[in-house]
Formats: structure tokens, C-alpha cells, sequence
């Protein structure tokens, strides 16, 4: 057993439904402009561009339930809700049509955006990490199995703040459906347990203020509510 000069950060873990175990989380994949409406409310056309992608550090995955403070370094916290896939199966250049093989389950998820330094960094041609992967920003629900409850391809999206709606869409919307983005994420890295991808917003993204209460589902997978701290 390797030594180490301290004790190693434990694995983070998403509950899986009606299971005593857990998914251990590998890496965080996150597409941008999945919905042809939230692109066009971002600036941009939806009918030219390929997907692409962004990341987030697995630590970053934390449950969408109780409170979640409100990070730091922004004043323009936006929410982004999405379904996640939970990948179970190693795989690269895979064939869209083989793609939801590699599908273990999926959950519910909240892209959380520094709309701020986002805006920044596109201006400046710079990197999305700090407005992406900061400390807390990826709330997921507990992963449903495909085996339960199927691949989910139409279905109601939505997201509410302060019991207010915020975001309606439907899974059927998406440019990429899952398995072209998984088809597409295993053509850039190869694919492997623990993997979740998030698979893109409806319009309809907005602030979070300090103590507003959210909440969100996907018909189909699952529903979360949780709050922003008040400090
Ligand atoms: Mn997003």
C-alpha cells in the first residue's frame, strides 16, 4: 500500500436510489448550449454549432438537498438545471447508437454559473473554469437506475426559485440527446465508471440570491429542493 504524507481526500459519492450503495465520482463532464433556446438567450445559434464541453473537479458534486452556501468571488450566482448521466461502463469513440450501454443511471443537477467571471472570461477569451468548478457547484440528486426507470428522452425540465418558475423545457429540446453526447465526450477522452455528464439547460437561467429557495426535477427521474445560505 502506497504511503502517503497525508491521509488522501475521500472519494466523492452520489447516493444511488434504493440502493445501500453509492456511485464513486470520477470526473465531471458538462455540455454548453444543449437547448436551442437557452442559446439564443446566451448570443448564440443554435443551429451551427458542434456540442462542446467544460469540466468540473468530482469534489464539486455535492448532494441537491439542504443548504449550500453562497460562493465566493461572485455577486451573480446563476442556476442551471440539467439532467446528469451516470456513466458505468468504460468506452472511447463510441457509436451513438451503442452509446446508452455505457449508461448506469441518471439525476438531477444544477449547473451552478459565476455569471460574472463567466462574462468576464468570455470577454477576455479566457478559460470557464472559475466560473464553472468552484466548491459546491454541481448539486446532484440521488442516480436512478436505467435498469428502473429507463433512458428518459421527452419529459418536463424545470427549476424553481422561491416556489416562482424559472426554467420549463423538455428532454425531447436537446440539440445532442444523451447518446450523441456521450458518443461525443467518448471521441474527446475515454469514458469510464464514475463519469457524470451534464447534459445541458432550458432557458430560463437566472440569479440566486443569498436564502432563496430552489427547486427542480426532470418528469421521469427525479425532483430536489435546497436552499442558498443566508451568509
Ligand atoms: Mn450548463
Amino acid at each position: 500500500m502506497a504511503e502517503y504524507i497525508f491521509a488522501p481526500s475521500p472519494v466523492t459519492a452520489v447516493p444511488i436510489a434504493g440502493s445501500t450503495a453509492s456511485f464513486p465520482v470520477r470526473r465531471v463532464f458538462c455540455v454548453g448550449r444543449n437547448y436551442a433556446d437557452h442559446a439564443r438567450e446566451m448570443g448564440a445559434n443554435p443551429d451551427r454549432e458542434p456540442p462542446f464541453f467544460f469540466t468540473k473537479p468530482a469534489d464539486a458534486v455535492v448532494p441537491a438537498a439542504g443548504t449550500l452556501a453562497y460562493p465566493m468571488l461572485t455577486e451573480d450566482l446563476h442556476h442551471e438545471i440539467e439532467m446528469v448521466i451516470a456513466i458505468g461502463k468504460e468506452g472511447s469513440r463510441i457509436d451513438p447508437k451503442n452509446a446508452l450501454d455505457y449508461v448506469l443511471g441518471y439525476s438531477v443537477g444544477v449547473d451552478l454559473t459565476r455569471r460574472d467571471l463567466q462574462a468576464i472570461a468570455k470577454k477576455m477569451s479566457r478559460p470557464w473554469d472559475w466560473a464553472k468548478g468552484f466548491d459546491e457547484s454541481a448539486p446532484v440528486t440521488p442516480i436512478h437506475l436505467a435498469e428502473k426507470i429507463g433512458h428518459p428522452g421527452t419529459g418536463k425540465i424545470w427549476l424553481s426559485v422561491n416556489g416562482e418558475t424559472k426554467q420549463t423545457g423538455d428532454l425531447a429540446d436537446m440539440i445532442w440527446p444523451v447518446a450523441d453526447i456521450i458518443s461525443h465526450v467518448s471521441h474527446a477522452v475515454v469514458i469510464k465508471p464514475g463519469d457524470l455528464i451534464f447534459s445541458g439547460t432550458p432557458a430560463g437561467v437566472g440569479a440566486l440570491k443569498r436564502g432563496d429557495k430552489v427547486t427542480g426535477g426532470v418528469e421521469g427521474v427525479a425532483e430536489f429542493q435546497f436552499e442558498i445560505g443566508k451568509a
